[in-house]
Protein backbone atom coordinates (compact mmCIF):
# COMPACT_ATOMS: atom_id res chain seq x y z
CA UNK A 1 0.00 0.00 0.00
CA UNK A 2 1.08 3.49 -0.78
CA UNK A 3 2.77 5.69 1.85
CA UNK A 4 0.92 9.05 2.48
CA UNK A 5 4.29 10.82 1.89
CA UNK A 6 5.35 9.09 -1.29
CA UNK A 7 4.54 11.19 -4.25
CA UNK A 8 1.91 9.86 -6.05
CA UNK A 9 2.51 8.53 -9.53
CA UNK A 10 -0.05 9.88 -11.18
CA UNK A 11 -0.25 13.20 -9.80
CA UNK A 12 3.28 13.77 -10.89
CA UNK A 13 2.18 12.89 -14.63
CA UNK A 14 -0.41 15.53 -14.20
CA UNK A 15 1.77 17.86 -13.21
CA UNK A 16 4.40 17.13 -16.10
CA UNK A 17 1.56 17.11 -18.77
CA UNK A 18 0.26 20.79 -17.39
CA UNK A 19 4.00 21.79 -17.09
CA UNK A 20 5.00 21.31 -20.73
CA UNK A 21 1.46 22.52 -21.51
CA UNK A 22 2.15 25.84 -19.88
CA UNK A 23 5.65 26.17 -20.99
CA UNK A 24 3.65 25.67 -25.00
CA UNK A 25 1.18 28.45 -23.88
CA UNK A 26 4.11 30.68 -22.70
CA UNK A 27 5.82 29.86 -26.34
CA UNK A 28 3.12 30.60 -28.15
CA UNK A 29 1.54 34.08 -26.45
CA UNK A 30 5.39 35.48 -26.61
CA UNK A 31 5.32 34.02 -30.42
CA UNK A 32 2.49 36.13 -30.92
CA UNK A 33 3.25 39.35 -29.23
CA UNK A 34 6.65 39.53 -31.00
CA UNK A 35 4.76 38.65 -34.49
CA UNK A 36 2.76 41.67 -33.40
CA UNK A 37 5.41 43.69 -32.36
CA UNK A 38 6.59 43.76 -36.08
CA UNK A 39 3.30 44.71 -37.66
CA UNK A 40 2.75 47.93 -38.60
CA UNK A 41 1.17 49.53 -36.18
CA UNK A 42 1.79 46.76 -33.20
CA UNK A 43 5.59 47.82 -32.16
CA UNK A 44 4.31 49.42 -28.80
CA UNK A 45 1.45 46.77 -27.94
CA UNK A 46 2.97 46.13 -24.55
CA UNK A 47 2.61 49.45 -23.54
CA UNK A 48 -1.53 49.25 -22.96
CA UNK A 49 -2.61 49.80 -19.89
CA UNK A 50 -5.91 49.02 -20.23
CA UNK A 51 -7.68 52.02 -19.64
CA UNK A 52 -10.78 51.44 -21.51
CA UNK A 53 -10.30 54.84 -24.14
CA UNK A 54 -10.07 53.15 -27.39
CA UNK A 55 -13.29 51.28 -26.51
CA UNK A 56 -15.07 54.03 -24.98
CA UNK A 57 -14.98 56.22 -27.84
CA UNK A 58 -14.62 53.91 -30.66
CA UNK A 59 -17.94 54.02 -32.82
CA UNK A 60 -18.33 50.76 -34.04
CA UNK A 61 -18.19 49.12 -30.60
CA UNK A 62 -21.72 48.22 -30.68
CA UNK A 63 -21.27 45.34 -33.59
CA UNK A 64 -17.83 43.73 -32.31
CA UNK A 65 -17.56 40.20 -30.81
CA UNK A 66 -14.42 42.02 -28.44
CA UNK A 67 -13.87 45.55 -27.54
CA UNK A 68 -10.39 47.33 -28.91
CA UNK A 69 -9.28 46.99 -25.30
CA UNK A 70 -9.95 43.37 -25.05
CA UNK A 71 -8.69 42.40 -28.45
CA UNK A 72 -5.26 43.97 -27.00
CA UNK A 73 -5.21 42.02 -23.80
CA UNK A 74 -6.35 39.11 -26.11
CA UNK A 75 -3.56 39.55 -28.56
CA UNK A 76 -0.82 40.03 -25.08
CA UNK A 77 -2.49 36.63 -23.90
CA UNK A 78 -1.63 34.75 -27.54
CA UNK A 79 -5.36 34.36 -28.12
CA UNK A 80 -3.98 34.43 -32.21
CA UNK A 81 -6.80 32.10 -33.41
CA UNK A 82 -9.36 33.90 -31.91
CA UNK A 83 -7.54 37.90 -32.69
CA UNK A 84 -7.63 36.58 -36.07
CA UNK A 85 -11.37 35.05 -36.76
CA UNK A 86 -12.97 37.58 -34.56
CA UNK A 87 -15.65 39.89 -36.21
CA UNK A 88 -14.25 42.87 -34.74
CA UNK A 89 -11.10 43.53 -37.05
CA UNK A 90 -13.55 43.60 -40.16
CA UNK A 91 -15.94 46.00 -37.68
CA UNK A 92 -13.26 48.35 -37.47
CA UNK A 93 -14.10 52.09 -39.76
CA UNK A 94 -10.76 52.69 -39.43
CA UNK A 95 -11.67 56.33 -37.94
CA UNK A 96 -8.41 56.65 -35.82
CA UNK A 97 -10.53 57.97 -32.89
CA UNK A 98 -8.76 54.99 -31.25
CA UNK A 99 -5.49 55.76 -31.94
CA UNK A 100 -5.70 59.73 -31.72
CA UNK A 101 -6.92 58.84 -28.08
CA UNK A 102 -4.65 56.39 -26.53
CA UNK A 103 -2.59 57.60 -23.83
CA UNK A 104 0.10 55.49 -24.53
CA UNK A 105 0.22 56.14 -28.56
CA UNK A 106 -1.12 52.93 -29.33
CA UNK A 107 -1.51 52.66 -33.45
CA UNK A 108 -4.79 50.78 -32.96
CA UNK A 109 -6.20 51.72 -35.87
CA UNK A 110 -3.03 50.84 -38.27
CA UNK A 111 -2.75 47.53 -36.19
CA UNK A 112 -6.32 46.28 -37.11
CA UNK A 113 -5.72 46.89 -40.52
CA UNK A 114 -2.15 44.86 -39.93
CA UNK A 115 -4.69 41.98 -38.66
CA UNK A 116 -7.21 42.17 -41.32
CA UNK A 117 -4.18 41.41 -43.81
CA UNK A 118 -2.58 38.58 -41.84
CA UNK A 119 -6.44 37.31 -41.41
CA UNK A 120 -6.77 37.29 -45.01
CA UNK A 121 -3.47 35.88 -45.36
CA UNK A 122 -4.68 32.66 -43.20
CA UNK A 123 -7.99 32.48 -44.37
CA UNK A 124 -9.34 32.85 -41.12
CA UNK A 125 -11.77 35.69 -41.11
CA UNK A 126 -15.38 34.53 -40.13
CA UNK A 127 -16.70 37.66 -41.53
CA UNK A 128 -17.72 37.33 -45.21
CA UNK A 129 -18.52 40.92 -46.98
CA UNK A 130 -15.55 42.87 -45.64
CA UNK A 131 -12.83 40.69 -46.21
CA UNK A 132 -13.98 40.36 -50.04
CA UNK A 133 -13.99 44.32 -50.21
CA UNK A 134 -10.75 44.50 -48.03
CA UNK A 135 -9.20 42.26 -50.84
CA UNK A 136 -10.88 43.96 -53.49
CA UNK A 137 -9.74 47.43 -52.61
CA UNK A 138 -5.95 45.21 -52.22
CA UNK A 139 -6.39 43.93 -55.75
CA UNK A 140 -7.49 47.33 -57.46
CA UNK A 141 -5.05 49.86 -55.88
CA UNK A 142 -2.11 47.51 -56.75
CA UNK A 143 -3.09 46.92 -59.94
CA UNK A 144 -4.44 50.67 -61.22
CA UNK A 145 -2.74 52.75 -58.54
CA UNK A 146 -5.98 54.08 -57.45
CA UNK A 147 -9.29 53.28 -56.39
CA UNK A 148 -12.33 52.82 -59.06
CA UNK A 149 -14.99 52.38 -56.86
CA UNK A 150 -17.61 51.56 -59.86
CA UNK A 151 -15.06 48.59 -60.11
CA UNK A 152 -14.53 48.09 -56.27
CA UNK A 153 -18.35 47.65 -55.73
CA UNK A 154 -19.20 45.20 -58.90
CA UNK A 155 -16.65 42.96 -57.28
CA UNK A 156 -17.71 42.34 -53.65
CA UNK A 157 -21.32 42.35 -54.81
CA UNK A 158 -20.53 39.74 -57.30
CA UNK A 159 -18.50 37.71 -54.53
CA UNK A 160 -20.98 38.03 -52.05
CA UNK A 161 -24.38 38.61 -53.22
CA UNK A 162 -24.64 37.45 -57.29
CA UNK A 163 -28.16 38.17 -57.33
CA UNK A 164 -27.95 41.79 -56.30
CA UNK A 165 -25.60 42.68 -59.28
CA UNK A 166 -28.03 43.16 -61.70
CA UNK A 167 -29.95 46.26 -59.37
CA UNK A 168 -26.65 47.38 -58.63
CA UNK A 169 -25.43 47.54 -62.18
CA UNK A 170 -28.72 49.45 -63.35
CA UNK A 171 -27.99 52.28 -60.50
CA UNK A 172 -24.37 51.79 -62.02
CA UNK A 173 -25.43 52.72 -65.54
CA UNK A 174 -27.41 55.29 -64.71
CA UNK A 175 -24.44 57.09 -62.52
CA UNK A 176 -22.65 56.82 -65.11
CA UNK A 177 -24.80 58.42 -67.32
CA UNK A 178 -24.73 61.34 -64.72
CA UNK A 179 -20.57 61.47 -64.97
CA UNK A 180 -20.54 61.01 -61.57
CA UNK A 181 -18.69 57.46 -61.81
CA UNK A 182 -16.91 56.10 -64.72
CA UNK A 183 -16.78 52.61 -65.67
CA UNK A 184 -13.50 51.92 -67.28
CA UNK A 185 -10.85 52.27 -64.82
CA UNK A 186 -8.00 54.50 -64.93
CA UNK A 187 -4.56 52.99 -64.15
CA UNK A 188 -1.66 55.76 -63.17
CA UNK A 189 1.23 55.87 -64.98
CA UNK A 190 4.00 54.69 -62.54
CA UNK A 191 2.27 52.01 -60.88
CA UNK A 192 5.78 50.57 -60.21
CA UNK A 193 6.29 53.70 -57.92
CA UNK A 194 3.54 52.85 -55.84
CA UNK A 195 4.70 49.02 -55.64
CA UNK A 196 8.21 50.21 -54.30
CA UNK A 197 6.31 52.14 -51.84
CA UNK A 198 4.02 49.22 -50.40
CA UNK A 199 7.40 47.63 -49.96
CA UNK A 200 9.11 50.18 -48.10
CA UNK A 201 6.12 50.00 -45.57
CA UNK A 202 5.34 46.58 -45.77
CA UNK A 203 8.91 45.22 -45.32
CA UNK A 204 9.07 43.90 -49.33
CA UNK A 205 6.28 41.61 -49.11
CA UNK A 206 2.43 41.69 -49.57
CA UNK A 207 0.71 40.95 -45.90
S1 LIG B 1 -6.50 53.43 -25.22
FE1 LIG B 1 -4.44 52.58 -25.55
S2 LIG B 1 -3.66 52.11 -23.48
FE2 LIG B 1 -5.90 52.39 -23.31
S3 LIG B 1 -6.74 50.29 -23.53
FE3 LIG B 1 -6.74 51.21 -25.57
S4 LIG B 1 -4.79 50.57 -26.50
FE4 LIG B 1 -4.62 50.24 -24.27
S1 LIG C 1 -10.26 53.02 -35.72
FE1 LIG C 1 -11.55 51.19 -35.56
S2 LIG C 1 -11.24 50.41 -33.49
FE2 LIG C 1 -10.47 52.51 -33.53
S3 LIG C 1 -12.19 53.78 -32.80
FE3 LIG C 1 -12.29 53.74 -35.05
S4 LIG C 1 -13.64 52.03 -35.55
FE4 LIG C 1 -13.02 51.77 -33.41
Amino acid sequence: MQSKTEPNPECNEVKVVSESAAATLKRNRLDFVHEVEKLPGGDKILECIQCGVCSGGCPTRYSMDYSPTQIVKMITLGMRDEVLSSYTIWKCSSCYTCTSRCPRGIDFTTLMMSLKNLSLKENKAKSTVKPKFHKGFDDIVTKYGRLDEALLLTKTIKKSDPNALMHTASLGMRLAKKGKISLRPVKIEHTADLETMRKTVVGGKKQ
